[in-house]
């Protein structure tokens, strides 16, 4: 990103040989106690008496879910919360449009909620929001808290932020929020070359029966099949909890078909001004002072990448050959190797490094 330095974070720890599948949950857990055992053990014994707030920051499709959902997994499930902020605009609306539920949200802003429109205004902006309303930053503000308080002790992951506001709001935003809890604050920002987000979305794939994404280039399934007639190789879901619910996906088998969404083909096309806008906010989170920050890169240019990283640390890109003979589906396996915004020849990091990252960057900032 252009105007921020994000410092390379090396992962590679000198004499440490041992080769893991980052794809494999196990090797992962494993992969984590080797290289950051310590500072897991840190966080685990400060969060059994305290707690943090961190403030996830990066562009739509960035891996903000991924890296905390990950941390949390890694570190303690259960002490550690996600909240998302779109999530919780959309379950507000929900709130309201059940009687029984309104009436507490309706209680509970008209003790928590100063703005200068009324509940009322505020509740018909969000229920008919889009992009040219705007909700005010003040309500916004009221529901997180209202969704901080419920989460009283535990720690917090807050994923994203209010995109319509205008600098001053934004600022405003997190002023507010920031010392709402006493506990630390955290600016969590996360870097990731446009090109990375660009594939990650032309090439997703999602199981129609659970939601579990896959991605045809960077992330396989188990299983990968070919359609002769189509000339196309496509995913099983191999998530073991995924049983078909609808009628229509059973009469098809127990197998179900991963599907690429409608539109995502396009990649960041279509959604370059909100990649834009992020990215300005995300600098402005930047020059925030009194906050600590944590940097996360997704990627390493090519020259340093063997210094720094673990070759098994790096995303490859693959490809499939369907082998006619034996009616079965080869998989090639190769770097994946693109431009950064900078064009510089770069590599981009599974999401188990980059954890490692914040990991250890979470145990500095709290001073542990
Ligand atoms: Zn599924």
């Amino acid at each position: 990103m252009k105007d921020i330095q994000f410092p390379l974070f090396k992962t590679k720890i000198e004499g440490l040989n041992r080769k893991f599948n980052l794809t494999n949950p196990e090797e992962i857990r494993e992969y984590f106690e080797l290289k950051a055992g310590p500072e897991i053990k840190k966080l685990r014994d400060y969060l059994k008496n305290n707690t943090f707030i961190a403030y996830l920051l990066g562009k739509k499709n960035s891996g903000k879910g991924t890296y905390s959902k990950i941390f949390s997994e890694i570190v303690d499930k259960e002490r550690i919360a996600h909240v998302s902020i779109g999530d919780v605009v959309r379950q507000a609306h929900q709130e309201i449009l059940d009687q029984g539920k309104k009436e507490e949200l309706v209680n509970w802003l008209s003790q928590n909620y100063r703005g200068y429109i009324s509940i009322e205004k505020a509740i018909e902006a969000l229920l008919t929001r889009n992009t040219e309303t705007l909700l005010p930053t003040e309500f916004i503000l009221a529901l997180v808290k209202r969704e901080i308080d419920k989460m009283e002790r535990k720690a917090l992951f807050i994923d994203g932020f209010p995109r319509d506001l205008d600098q001053v709001s934004y600022s405003l935003f997190f002023r507010d929020l920031i010392d709402y809890r006493a506990d630390p604050d955290i600016f969590v920002l996360i870097d990731v070359p446009k090109r990375v987000i660009d594939e990650r979305m032309k090439f997703r794939v999602v199981c129609p029966n659970c939601q579990t994404p896959r991605n045809l280039k960077l992330y396989p399934a188990k299983e990968i099949k070919y359609d002769e007639k189509n000339k196309q190789f496509f995913f099983i879901c191999d998530n073991p909890a995924c049983k078909p619910r609808s009628r229509e996906i059973s009469l098809q088998g127990k197998e179900i078909k991963m599907v690429s969404k409608e539109g995502d083909e396009l990649g960041i096309k279509p959604i370059k001004a909100r990649l834009e806008k992020d990215e300005r906010l995300i600098k402005q989170a930047f020059s925030l002072y009194g906050i600590p920050k944590i940097l996360l890169r997704n990627s390493v240019p090519v020259e340093v990448a063997k210094e720094c990283v673990d070759d098994y640390e790096i995303t490859p890109e693959y490809s499939y050959k369907w082998r006619e003979e034996a009616k079965r589906v080869e998989i090639i396996e190769k770097p994946w190797i693109f431009p950064d915004d900078e064009g510089v020849s770069s590599c981009s990091l599974l999401p188990p490094p980059v954890v490692l990252s914040l990991i250890k960057q979470m145990v500095e900032v709290l001073h542990l």
